[in-house]
């Protein structure tokens, strides 16, 4: 089979220097260290540092690792919600958070936005019992994005609530300034372009003071997993239990390459793919029958563009596939009349550029 180019939004193309780092990790035989080692402690050190410096993280952030982001709603529900979360949602991903908070048998309030529309901040009102807001900077389902100022803005109108950041699609893409969000997370398998299995939780001190405050009150945070023990491990760049260390290993190496090459410089690639792909798709003589799912501009996802399309993709999708490049179908229900492509750091200018002209001689 010769070698496809995967603009699928997660699992997605490795980011180019993947491959050399996995085998440079088995030469140096890196997943047989011990996770209590020297070598270990020094790999996540560096991964600390590194993501440190493309989140500009403050210094009462903690870096931790998680099997995936999904854990981490789970993680973050038990250790920061006595009783209430607050959820906004506009697609899957954003629900299923609420969904946990029910499940594990919270009250999770929910601000809804219809599939394809993102929040009109000024409208959303925080109950005062909700201890913690939850927002997706970009959800993944929709191919809709949330504005880091619009997430700020939360932030000045609720300053005594969590406030806790999904960007499992778009980081490192995302400018927040973490002075003004309590957590954020994501899993490596989306836009850091590496093989699933590694969940990244940035977490500040307040939530460990709350976690820390639940405990004394009696709540269960978990036991192996409490926030609690994943910190005081953190201290030591130790993980509790024995972790994704090639994961962890194949991130350090990543984000090294990325801050190389520069988060501004990756930003601004994004920004120029993203151009073209929705200028392509809003071009209606080419791309007749297809449009932009997300008509607000300012809602508009870079990382991942989701398109409407004259009936059912599949055929589309099926031969953009025979030019071995892999685009992804519409999010559950729409899977009959959209596509989405992940435009990814992994992917450059001019395979975006290449994808564009197979999409116009597939139509
Ligand atoms: C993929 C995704 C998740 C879940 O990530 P997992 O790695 O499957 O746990 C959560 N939120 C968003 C926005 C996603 O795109």
């Amino acid at each position: 089979m010769s070698k496809q180019t995967f603009f699928t939004p997660g699992p997605a193309a490795l980011y180019p220097t993947v491959a050399q780092h996995i085998q440079t990790a088995l030469d140096n035989q890196i997943p047989s260290i011990s996770h209590r080692s020297k070598i270990f402690q020094d790999i996540y050190e560096q991964t600390y540092h590194n993501l440190r410096t493309i989140f500009k993280l403050p210094d009462d952030y903690a870096v931790l690792f998680t099997g995936s982001a999904t854990e981490v709603w789970e993680r973050m529900l038990q250790n920061c919600v006595e009783k209430e979360s607050f959820h906004l949602v506009n697609g899957a991903f954003s629900k299923r958070f609420a969904d946990f908070a029910q499940l594990m048998g919270k009250t999770a309030h929910i601000h809804e936005a219809p599939f394809g529309e993102g929040f009109d901040m000024d409208e959303v009102q925080v109950p005062d019992t909700a201890e913690m807001i939850c927002v997706a900077h970009n959800e993944t389902s929709a191919g809709v994005s949330t504005p880091a100022s619009d997430i700020h803005a939360l932030k000045e109108r609720y300053p005594d609530k969590l406030l806790v950041v999904d960007m499992v699609s778009s980081a490192p893409l995302p400018l927040l300034d973490f002075t003004k969000v309590d957590a954020a997370y994501f899993s490596v398998q989306k836009a850091f372009g590496m093989p699933a299995g590694l969940g990244v939780w940035l977490v500040n001190q307040r939530c460990l003071d709350k976690a820390k405050q639940l405990e004394a009150q009696g709540q269960v945070t978990g036991a192996h997993y409490r926030l609690a023990n994943l910190w005081k491990s953190f201290e030591k760049f130790q993980t509790p239990p024995t972790p994704n260390v090639l994961g962890i290993y194949l991130l350090n190496k990543v984000s090294q390459d990325m801050l190389d090459k520069g988060i501004d410089q990756i930003r601004r690639e994004t920004e120029v793919k993203a151009k073209m792909l929705y200028g392509a798709l809003s071009n209606k003589e080419i791309f007749k029958g297809f449009a932009p799912f997300v008509e607000n501009h300012r809602h508009r996802s870079e990382s991942v563009v989701v398109a409407n399309t004259p009936g059912s993709p599949n055929e589309f999708i099926e031969k953009v596939a025979q030019h071995q490049m892999v685009i992804g179908s519409g999010y559950g229900k729409y899977k009959d009349t959209q596509i989405r492509i992940a435009n990814f750091p992994a992917t450059s200018v001019e395979q975006i550029e290449r994808l564009i002209g197979v999409m116009v001689q597939c139509l």
